[in-house]
């Protein structure tokens, strides 16, 4: 079964970049005490910058870097889960949720007009937040920025 993780508040661009490969990373820039530990009871491995949440929890993972460029190089040593490329783009940015293929509660007019001319084949919207997601310039940076990582 997939891993799921949950980051703490330290790791906000780091758990941004690991959505944008397709993994399942929960995120608050706020945690009430013990949510931490309720999500990591519901299953969900701890992604920490605390040297402390790994004295405590045996399976969290250590992040040491404050730079996220490296946080990625520890996610993909210290958990072993290669980056697949087939999974990139496939999760809201905001939601942390699967994207569905051209559905959406938003209406179409969120999607600008230069996106509907073109007739992209590939939109997909996110069933939580209604954001829609297309192929174009920003995903490309996004992508140029994981290749110049090694990824
Ligand atoms: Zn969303």
């Amino acid at each position: 079964m997939e891993t799921k993780f949950v980051a703490d508040v330290m790791l906000g661009r780091l758990s941004k970049w690991l959505r944008v490969m397709g993994f399942d990373v929960h995120y608050q820039s706020h945690y009430k005490e013990g949510a931490l530990e309720s999500l990591v009871a519901e299953g969900r491995r701890l992604l920490s910058r605390r040297a402390k949440a790994v004295e405590e929890d045996a399976n969290a993972v250590w992040i040491q870097s404050d730079h996220v460029h490296e946080q990625l190089q520890e996610f993909k040593t210290k958990t072993g889960l290669a980056s697949d490329r087939s999974k990139w783009f496939t999760r809201c940015l905001r939601c942390n949720v699967p994207l569905e293929k051209g559905s959406s509660k938003a209406p179409l007019e969120s999607v600008p007009d230069y996106v509907l001319h073109q007739e992209v084949p590939d939109i997909h919207g996110c069933p939580v937040c209604g954001r829609f997601y297309w192929p174009g310039s920003h995903r490309t940076k996004m992508t140029l920025q994981l290749e110049e990582w090694g990824f």
